[in-house]
Order: C-alpha cells, then sequence, then structure tokens
C-alpha cells in the first residue's frame, strides 16, 4: 500500500540506487536527487575511442549478497545480466616471471602453496575453512544487522564466537600462524585493501574474505560492472522511483527538528524523510547547519581514513600476453607502502598495485586486437595530485608495469586518463579525496562505524561506505537493507 511519504534520497551511487527500489516496494514516494548527469556514482562507466571503462570497482565478490538483494523482487541477477566466472580468479605478480595463479580449484591453490612452503597446501585448506565459518558466521549473524550501541554488537553469540572469529586479533599475524613465507601471506592479506585497511590493523575475522576471493571465485558480469547500477536503476523505474540529475543538494531544511525539504542549485523538494546516500561527512558537514549535524570536526579528525585509488585507464592499440582479467603486482616490501598510507601520508616509491584487463573476458570493452587496462594504485587521502605528480607517477607505474610483464606497453597507447585526489573530491564531495570512507580498523567495525539514523533529526538517514556493514559494492546493497527496514520500521 502506498504510503503517500516523500523520500528523498541524495546520490544515485550504488547505494542509492540499492536503496530506492526497495523504498519504493514498501509504498514511499522515491525521488532520487543527483548532481551529476548519471547514475553509478563511483561505479560509472564511460568510453573513448571504443574502449568502455568501468570507473571505480573491478571485483564483483560475494555474488549471494546481489542474489537475495533480487530475491526480493522475485528477480535474479540473469534477468539484467550474465555472469561470467573467471579461471584463473586473479594473477599475482611478484617480480618479472614470478607469479602464480589462484584459481576457484582448491587442490591447485594447495599445490601451489605447497610448492612455495612445505605444509602449506594442508594449512591452506585449514586456513580457508576457517574463513569460510567466519564467512558464514558474518552473513549470517551481523552483517545484516544494525547496531546502536557497543552493547548491541557484542550479543551473546558475537561474545560467545568472539575468540572463534579472531575479533581481536589482527590479520598480519594471524596469517603468520599459519605462513612463514611471506609471498603465501600477502596473498591471503591484499584483499584488507578492499576494506581500506592494512593487514596489521584489520581484525583477524575478515580472514574471512579469503572465502571470497580464493574458495568462492570470482565472477564478472558481460559488459561491466556497470551492468550492476544499471540494474538497480532498471528496478527503480519498474517501481516508480524519480531520478532527478543534475541537481546538486546544497542544504537539507530543517523546520522544529524534522528534515522538511531538500535544496539543490536547481529546485527545493519537499521532504517527509530524507536519506543521504552520499559521503557521510559531506551530508553532516555541508549540508546541515552546525547544530544538527550528528558529529564533530574532532570526531572526523580522528577517524582513520581508507586509501584513495590512483587510477589509470589506458586502451593499448595491442594484445598484452602475460595478464589475466584481474592481476595484481605485490611489492616485497608492501609494509613500506602501508606506511605511506596509513602513516605518513606521501606518495609510495615502490607501491603494489592492480592492474585490471577486462578485455581478456569482455571483447566489448576494446576494439579488436586491443587491450583495456584498469591500472589501481592504493595512495594516501589528502596529497596533492597536480598535473606534474600525475605524470610521473603514472609514467613511473607503467614503466614497472612494462618491467614486470616484459612487453613495452607506452608505445603502444592509444588512449591514457588519470582520475585521481581531486576528481573524487569534485565528482563526488569525497572526505579529504577518499574514495573509500573510513577503514575498517576495530573500532571503526559494526557500531562504531557512523549511525544510519541521525543523532539530531528524527526523519534524516544515512546508507553507503561510512555506515554498516562498510565498503563495497556487497556491503552497500546491505547497508541499503538495513535503513530501509529501519525507515520502513519507523515511519512506513
Ligand atoms: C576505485 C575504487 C575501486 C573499488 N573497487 C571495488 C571492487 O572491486 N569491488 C567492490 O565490491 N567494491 C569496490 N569499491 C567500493 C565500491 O565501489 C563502493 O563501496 C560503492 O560503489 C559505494 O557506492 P555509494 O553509492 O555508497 O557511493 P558513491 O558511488 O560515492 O555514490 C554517491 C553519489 O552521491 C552523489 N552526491 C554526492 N554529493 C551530492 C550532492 N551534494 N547532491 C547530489 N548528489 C551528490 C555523488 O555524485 C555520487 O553519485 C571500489 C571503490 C573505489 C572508489
Amino acid at each position: 500500500m502506498k504510503s503517500n511519504k516523500n523520500i528523498v534520497i541524495i546520490g544515485a551511487g550504488l547505494s542509492g540506487l540499492s536503496v530506492a527500489p526497495l523504498l519504493a516496494k514498501y509504498g514511499f514516494n522515491v525521488s532520487v536527487l543527483e548532481k551529476n548527469g548519471n547514475f553509478g556514482g563511483v561505479a560509472g562507466r564511460f568510453s573513448s575511442l571504443n574502449f568502455i571503462f568501468d570507473t571505480g570497482p573491478t571485483w564483483y565478490l560475494m555474488p549471494e549478497v546481489f542474489e537475495k538483494y533480487f530475491a526480493i523482487f522475485n528477480k535474479t541477477s540473469s534477468d539484467y545480466y550474465k555472469l561470467i566466472g573467471l579461471d584463473p580468479s586473479y594473477r599475482v605478480f611478484f617480480k618479472n616471471n614470478d607469479y602464480i595463479d589462484i584459481r576457484k580449484d582448491i587442490n591447485h591453490n594447495a599445490d601451489v602453496f605447497e610448492k612455495l612452503e612445505k605444509g602449506g597446501g594442508d594449512k591452506l585448506k585449514q586456513y580457508l575453512e576457517i574463513a569460510e565459518y567466519k564467512y558464514n558466521t558474518a552473513c549470517n549473524e551481523f552483517l545484516y544487522k544494525d547496531y546502536n550501541s557497543i552493547f548491541d554488537f557484542l550479543n551473546k553469540k558475537i561474545l560467545f564466537e568472539g575468540l572463534k572469529l579472531h575479533l581481536l586479533s589482527n590479520l598480519d599475524s594471524y596469517a603468520k600462524r599459519y605462513f612463514k613465507i611471506k609471498k603465501l601471506r600477502q596473498i591471503l592479506e591484499f584483499n584488507t585493501v578492499f576494506l581500506g585497511c592494512s593487514p596489521d590493523k584489520t581484525p583477524a575475522l575478515y580472514s574471512l574474505m579469503s572465502h571470497a576471493d580464493i574458495k568462492k571465485g570470482v565472477a564478472y558480469p558481460e559488459g561491466g560492472i556497470y551492468k550492476l547500477p544499471e540494474a538497480f536503476f532498471k528496478l527503480g523505474k519498474e517501481l516508480g522511483v524519480r531520478y532527478l540529475f543534475n541537481n546538486d543538494v546544497k542544504k537539507i531544511n530543517i523546520k522544529n527538528n524534522k528534515a522538511v525539504s531538500v535544496q539543490t542549485d536547481k529546485d527545493e523538494y519537499e521532504a517527509d524523510l530524507v536519506l543521504a546516500a552520499c559521503d557521510y561527512h559531506h551530508a553532516d558537514s555541508a549540508l546541515l547547519e552546525d547544530k544538527y549535524r550528528s558529529y564533530s570536526d574532532k570526531y572526523w579528525d580522528r577517524r582513520v581514513l581508507a586509501p584513495t585509488a590512483f587510477i589509470i585507464f589506458l586502451g593499448l592499440k595491442k594484445k598484452i600476453k602475460s595478464l589475466k582479467h584481474h592481476n595484481l603486482f605485490l611489492t616485497e616490501n608492501w609494509e613500506d607502502h602501508f606506511y605511506t598510507i596509513f602513516n605518513k601520508p606521501s606518495w609510495p616509491d615502490f607501491p603494489s598495485y592492480y592492474v585490471g584487463c577486462p578485455s581478456k573476458t569482455d571483447p566489448g570493452t576494446a576494439p579488436g586486437n586491443c587491450e583495456n587496462l584498469f591500472i589501481l594504485v592504493p595512495v594516501a587521502p589528502g596529497l596533492d595530485d597536480n598535473e606534474e605528480i600525475r605524470d610521473n607517477f603514472s609514467n613511473a607505474i607503467i614503466s614497472h608495469l612494462e618491467e614486470l610483464i616484459g612487453e613495452p606497453v607506452k608505445n603502444s597507447i592509444a588512449f591514457k586518463k588519470v582520475t585521481a585526489h581531486s576528481d573524487f573530491k569534485n565528482s563526488f564531495n569525497y572526505f579529504r579525496g577518499t574514495s573509500l570512507g573510513i577503514a575498517h580498523t576495530l573500532f571503526q567495525t559494526a557500531a562504531f562505524r557512523p549511525s544510519h539514523k541521525s543523532k539530531k533529526i528524527c526523519n534524516l538517514y544515512y546508507t553507503g561506505n561510512y555506515t554498516h556493514p562498510g565498503i563495497g559494492m556487497p556491503m552497500a546493497v546491505i547497508s541499503s537493507q538495513i535503513v530501509s527496514e529501519m525507515i520502513r520500521e519507523n515511519h512506513g
């Protein structure tokens, strides 16, 4: 039944796009206001010279989260896109001609680990068994719940299971208990970058990520990651959601401690409820008068920010032999790289980085005999990223890649574009240009993340990276489910 209540959502990224159909299904009149001319937010798409690039996320993990979401509407992902299983799931480079392929086949991975460390194969299997247990416990017990306080989070089950879940130890020391060889630990720890954290600051609970990327395997939506925001957008349209692009929200108007309307650079939109699905810090500090803010500047200054991304989009006029769809280069001294991100914000000299090459799986993303490369280097937020720095840093990374893969790249570049801090800030209002929000340290997990509900305004809500459960496309979708349930309970 229609409730006749108008809900205004700020932002048409994955969070805004996934929450809108839920609220429409629950009977609200839903309008989504987006400052840019298209949907997707950081999960956007652009094309040039017949190369088609996804602009942000590239790894489609935890597919069951999306299926669970689509099932709410009696749909499946296959109503919107086709998933292709990647084999190998990804390739990890350590040096030139020194790489490992991780496959969905557990025995293949166990053999790889065994070759590098005696007994490593069995240990990997044990490690992954515990990772699976943590993954299932997280999905069943705490990802889909909201937490008002630490006592909420530390319920009997979590307290009972806490030791088994390794909430209080860190991932680096946990992995060291299993493996002496650093390369093997790096394979199990690189995914902390998805959590915006370094392995020594990430709770060992998150070894569950290895279940997601090693055991469950990695899929890819044919046509690109953009198929996901496109699916949510189509779903919203089917349910009558109104999308208003090029509407830059400037203020959330409050009367008698209630949000009553949202002011954009174009118009004013009346609202019974407001849901900020944009950068939390931006909504809290730039769209509200000071007295209505939930968190002070001091609070924000004390957050551990996740890295941002230095991205190089390359269209190459040739094929590259040694790359797979997903490739990681993990540097031997990766502690130094983490140090430049979290301890002494600066441009790293010898960083680890990711290279996506979707044209290996999806010929539609590049012209014939060409290759589409997406190179992502995690870097500290808040750095100066002027043109000269971008040029020097991107050239250094491309030179390193040429050495790593043993093939020239620079002389085949048909298209090149770089995205870094200032682009994220200008395009999406990201706090200090960080593209991921706040890191998943222990004290920024679950109940410790900024609240889904405003502390001052009873009809103002938040969703996205900053809120529980946190960073990533699956988390954005789960966050949408949590907040839409809260809204339904409180105002439906
Ligand atoms: C480089 C990069 C790589 C990533 N890789 C992966 C990956 O491989 N796998 C994965 O699962 N996750 C990945 N992530 C994380 C994932 O992309 C995000 O968690 C998710 O896309 C966040 O969606 P969102 O809607 O919360 O935020 P956003 O995408 O930031 O959307 C917020 C929207 O709000 C709009 N907005 C902001 N201010 C205003 C305003 N004042 N008025 C109107 N609109 C406004 C913005 O324009 C934007 O469209 C990656 C993220 C980045 C940045």
